[in-house]
């Protein structure tokens, strides 16, 4: 009996999920089909075809677009070309695939969209060096997205969210490193007037920041929170600061002591998407960095990791979204309710807490 050759019939980023999900699970994939194949051509390093381009025989097509109405027009132009449900086509199994419960929960309360949670990057790299640093700071060069780049991403989400999204957090590596900080916390909440906006700080330089910096705290109404490592703060002058200016100061909980995250990634990328995704208590945590949107800031900052260790995580155009390209928040929900191509490479379901110490920058924190 002669194999068929399985094609995907959908070129976008759930097209891609199911054809990394098919090769996981030994199923090599032939091309892609997309009414738009002139202009998207390849995918994964495969063609991206026409339906009239593809051999009808001994070819099985797998469905893998999400809007429902595509889905009956795609079945029924299969079925108009001879084939058969299950025989010769079927649909993406992936499409029954819970979305996040803020999208439930949201289309339950019939709130208009709204982004609940956005990190920005301030900055690569770290003034602390933890093992396993999420963010791999560790390993990352010294370097900070301009303030023109703040500038044209948040004009550009302000028009998107009519300036409201539930939290913004500005992060780092050490977000207090970034020497625009100040400018960059008053182009955040001019551009965001309606959001909560906090910054999350290892502490270090908290006591020693100028005038300036908790002036522009107080008047853009920006908390402050401490992450808590096993370090020496000079807690008694923040707090006599953050007083002073009327500024609110968070400090975050410790887990059992000093106990901090580990989770490996597999370079091979042959995690199951799907549990890794479900695994993971990072997703959530939609991250902005450079004009970007990413699920998460593992994706964004896994080049330090490939710089670091010479491997290559492939973060390709459907790990993130650029946002000169977005229509709506919608967009940016429909993205983050879903896994990355990216997760196949976490193995979350190892990750566990470990004692927390200081980075010896050895490929075996991280790498599996
Ligand atoms: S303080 Fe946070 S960002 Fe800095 S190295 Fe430690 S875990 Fe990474
Ligand atoms: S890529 Fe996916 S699994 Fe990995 S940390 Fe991000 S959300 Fe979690």
């Amino acid at each position: 009996m002669t194999k068929k050759e399985t094609y995907i019939w959908g070129a976008g980023h759930f097209g891609v999920l199911t054809a990394l999900d098919l090769e996981q699970k030994g199923i090599q994939i032939k091309g892609f089909i997309d009414k738009n194949a002139s202009k998207i051509k390849t995918r994964l390093g495969l063609p991206v075809l026409t339906f009239e381009q593809v051999p009808k025989n001994e070819t099985k097509i797998i469905i893998a677009v999400q809007n429902k109405c595509a889905i009956r027009e795609i079945t029924q132009i299969l079925s108009l070309a001879g084939l058969n449900q299950d025989k010769d086509f079927e649909i993406s199994t992936l499409i029954a695939m819970p979305k996040e419960p803020f999208e439930f929960y949201r289309l339950k309360m019939f709130e208009p969209p709204m982004i609940k949670h956005l990190s920005v990057g301030l900055a690569e790299h770290c003034n602390l060096n933890c093992a396993y640093c999420d963010h791999y700071c560790p390993v990352a060069e010294h370097e900070f997205p301009s303030t023109k780049q703040f500038d044209l991403d948040f004009a550009v989400l302000s028009k998107l969210t009519n300036g409201t999204i539930g939290r913004i957090n500005l992060v780092g590596g050490e977000p207090l490193l970034n020497p625009d900080i100040t400018d960059i916390m008053q182009i955040v909440r001019k551009n965001i007037p309606n959001s909560e906006i906090t910054i999350t700080t290892n502490g270090i330089l908290l006591a020693k920041m100028a005038e300036d910096f908790w002036n522009a705290c107080k008047n853009n109404n920006i908390s402050i929170v401490i992450s808590q490592y096993p370090i020496k703060l000079d807690t008694n002058k923040i707090c006599q600061t953050a007083i002073k200016y009327e500024v609110n100061v968070f400090w975050g909980i410790l887990v059992g002591g000093n106990l901090f995250r580990m989770q490996k990634y597999n370079v091979n990328g042959t995690q199951d998407i799907y549990k890794s995704y479900k695994n993971c208590g990072t997703k959530g945590c939609t991250f902005l960095k450079n004009g970007k949107i990413y699920l998460c800031p593992q994706i964004s900052c896994s080049k330090n990791l490939e710089k670091a260790f010479n491997v290559n995580f492939s973060v390709s155009s459907n790990d993130f979204l650029v946002l000169d390209n977005i229509n709506s928040v919608q967009d940016i929900l429909d993205f983050i309710s879903k896994p990355s191509p990216f997760c196949r490479y976490c193995s979350t379901e190892d990750k566990c807490f470990v004692q927390w110490k200081v980075s010896e920058r050895k490929r075996e924190e991280w790498i599996l």
